[in-house]
């Protein structure tokens, strides 16, 4: 490609993956905010905001004062007490309260688009259609609380990784057709290329299954093959990684079929796509962001 990818989509960075320590340490996460903010690379940040009102006051402000794109990512519910597609309508209540709280932060930074997620893979066939029913009932009343945004449903893996109920992309592709069927038009889906082949499947048949309800894409890769490999499973490694699924070649058939879709290439207002890895073992997390930018500028050169 001749112009640069940056007419074409607005990149993004995942402040939690690139700093994996921020998911369990609030102070992690508190330091390590304003260095993603400051990247000049970056239009759009994805990210979640701490549950302590102090520090979300606090960081709320430097996303607002930022002047990013902020898409809002939901943590996963897939404990005992908070499960998304739990049969037992008292527990499928309270995570929607769990996660009304991550949207009003969400409405606090100024996010359009929010990151959502099944709950955990249940098991037997009768199982996993009964959880579907209730995982609708539970987008419908998420989308209902949350009117001025966008709800993205990101399927993962249902064997080797997170296990959660949703995907495969066609099964994620399904609830949102039948949350729009309700006549709730704020929801969709985001593609994580990380977590394709840990779903079987390829870039062409995901993006296919799902091709007009894309709102958002993830970048990055997934260890699929050795499990004695410490990031084996939904991991998030760099592209490249020893063991990994992705690299360059990888990203070119992923974005060629995301123009095939449109969700490239079309439109008036440029569409979003988000590096979403661990930063390279021995590399500073710069370091990482420089060779994840000359990646995607090898790939971009190549197609
Ligand atoms: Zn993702």
């Amino acid at each position: 490609m001749q112009q640069s990818y940056r007419e074409y989509f607005k990149l993004g960075i995942n402040h939690h993956l690139l700093f994996p320590a921020s998911f369990d340490s609030e102070e992690a996460h508190r330091l390590s905010l304003p260095e993603v903010l400051a990247y000049p690379e970056f239009e759009v940040i994805d990210l979640f905001i701490s549950a302590q009102t102090d520090i979300s006051a606090e960081q709320i402000r430097q996303v607002r004062d930022s002047g990013r794109v902020p898409v809002y990512n939901c943590p996963l519910f897939n404990g005992p007490r908070l499960n998304p597609n739990s049969p037992d309508e008292a527990i499928r209540n309270e995570t929607v309260l769990a996660a009304v709280s991550h949207l009003q932060r969400a409405g606090a930074i100024g996010a359009r688009k929010a990151v959502i997620a099944s709950g955990p893979n249940p098991g037997s066939p009768s199982q996993i259609a009964e959880g579907t029913d209730a995982f609708v009932d539970y987008v419908a009343k998420l989308c209902a609380e949350a009117p001025s945004l966008t709800l993205m449903i990101e399927p993962f893996d249902r064997s080797i990784g997170k296990n959660l109920l949703i995907g495969s992309t066609r099964e994620a592709a399904e609830v949102v057709r039948r949350v729009q069927e309700m006549g709730i038009p704020n929801i969709g889906l985001l593609i994580d290329m990380g977590h394709v082949s840990l779903m079987e499947e390829t870039f062409a048949q995901a993006v296919a299954d799902s091709s007009s309800y894309i709102r958002h894409v993830h970048l990055g890769s997934c260890v699929k093959n050795d499990r004695a490999n410490p990031l084996y499973g939904d991991m998030h490694p760099p592209w490249g990684y020893p063991g990994g699924e992705n690299d360059v070649p990888e990203l070119v058939e992923f974005m060629k079929a995301l123009f095939a879709c449109g969700y490239l290439g079309k439109g008036e207002e440029r569409p979003t796509v988000t590096l979403e890895m661990r930063p390279y073992p021995g590399r500073t997390e710069r370091e990482s962001v420089d060779i994840f930018l000359d990646k995607l500028e090898e790939a971009w050169r190549a197609m």
